[in-house]
């Protein structure tokens, strides 16, 4: 809505100046897929490919997805653009719609906005580190104050097949106890039973065995790195041994930056990501090493809103309004506008009004101090008549002086 678009512009601006900071590049994906790049990608067993995401099948036959997230399709774009020969890692942002079929609820949408940071060509503890305080960084300069950065580690190829049979056995004694869907989740991902809200699977999963007392010797010593950059980058963060995320790609490292009410309790996670260096393999790709984050820009907005964090408004304010009369002094206010826009000075108008009541009704509400009157004589004798609505007081001006000294009197404040 109009209202809303000041917010959204800020968090690009956020964005758009700690990706720049950091050495990122705007990347630009298509909306529309191959619905393979997220089958593969995101995972088969996931709840985006499963339940969310919008798939059809195109004249020609092709089968085509809605993107209902960033990353595969950031992936691919990798692979077919031989980003291999660039220098590693390969630094990549962006931003724009996603969509998923969700159930409609408060903070959920079925288009929503995202922005995506991805580093791609590298396992280095310290991408992890730097992702994380970006993402905190983006929220840090848009306002937010009790932040909070919630940490896991979920293993790799190595160690997660083993934790997923230890956490199947652990489950399946339980089967009864766990709600519809996390009773099909044992088969296909045990591991997203961990994160379920459902209240009766929250106290099965107290006991539940953790992946952090299970992580092969490289996740062990790539998770300590990542936490000790954290710990020098004073970031504030707490380990989450239940924080799975529930895409298939991931490896080692996952996070979630959520905000803390007063009360304690938190209200979603704003940004989520990850590690993820299976995924350039699986999309056909060599074998690449990533990692990323991705923000919900709507669900950030709402927040702003309620909690008035209001952009700073240091657009120029408008002080001066073009009324007219007549069919002459419209056709050449039009082109008096334009001299005006040329020269970066804004100038309101209401072009479709003919009564000058009117005109001079809706300036004194927008609060104008400047009115620039353009008659029939006006119009004829090529000057225009200049009111200051703080006074009334009304002079004359030639008409190829106007902007000059419209810009002067602007400036003279
Ligand atoms: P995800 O891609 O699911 O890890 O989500 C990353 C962030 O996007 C979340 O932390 C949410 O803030 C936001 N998000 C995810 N799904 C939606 C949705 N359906 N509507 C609005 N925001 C969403």
């Amino acid at each position: 809505m109009p209202d809303e678009q000041v917010y959204f512009k800020k968090i690009q601006k956020s964005v758009e100046s700690i990706t720049h900071y950091y050495d990122f590049k705007r990347i630009d994906t298509p909306i529309l897929e191959d619905a393979e790049v997220f089958s593969k990608g995101t995972g088969i067993t996931t709840d985006i490919v499963q339940k969310e995401m919008y798939t059809f099948r195109t004249k020609g036959g092709d089968l085509v997805a809605l993107r209902p997230e960033f990353t595969p399709g950031i992936a691919r774009s990798y692979i077919e653009n031989g980003m291999y020969n660039l220098p590693q890692p390969v630094k990549v942002w962006t931003m724009g719609p996603l969509f998923r079929h969700e159930r409609p609820q408060a903070g959920r949408y079925r288009q929503f906005f995202q922005f995506d940071i991805e580093a791609l060509g590298d396992k280095s503890a310290s991408i992890d580190g730097q992702i994380i305080q970006m993402s905190y960084d983006i929220l840090k300069d848009l306002g937010f104050k009790n932040i909070s950065i919630e940490v896991n580690s979920i293993g790799d190829s190595e160690c997660k097949p083993y934790f997923k049979k230890i956490l199947t056995t652990y489950f399946r004694s339980r089967k009864s106890t766990l709600c519809s869907d996390c009773q099909r989740r044992l088969k296909e991902n045990p591991l997203r039973i961990l994160d379920c809200k459902e209240e009766k699977c929250q106290r099965v999963k107290a006991g539940a065995p953790q992946i952090i007392d299970h992580l092969c010797e490289n996740c062990h010593a790539h998770f300590k790195q990542v936490l000790e950059f954290l710990d020098e980058l004073e970031l504030p963060y707490t380990l989450n041994p239940y924080l799975v995320r529930g895409l298939d790609y991931y490896t080692k490292t996952v996070f979630e930056i959520v905000e803390k009410t007063e009360n304690g309790t938190t209200q979603g996670s704003l940004v989520g990501g990850g590690r993820y260096d299976n995924l350039v393999k699986i999309l056909g790709g060599r074998d690449v090493p990533a990692c990323g984050a991705a923000g919900g820009v709507d669900r950030i907005v709402n927040l702003m809103k309620t909690r008035e964090m209001k952009p700073d408004k240091k657009e120029v304010k408008t002080e001066i309004f073009l009324a007219q009369l007549g069919q002459l002094a419209k056709r050449k206010s039009l082109k008096l506008f334009e001299e005006f826009r040329a020269a970066k000075i804004p100038v309101a108008e209401s072009f479709s009004k003919d009564s000058l009541r009117t005109q001079l009704n809706t300036a004194n509400k927008m609060g104008i101090k400047w009115v620039l009157i353009f008659g029939q004589k006006e119009a004829l004798e090529d000057f225009i008549t200049l009111r200051d609505m703080d006074t009334g007081v009304q002079k004359e001006i030639k008409l190829n002086k106007v902007v000059e000294e419209m810009e002067q009197k602007i400036n003279k404040k």
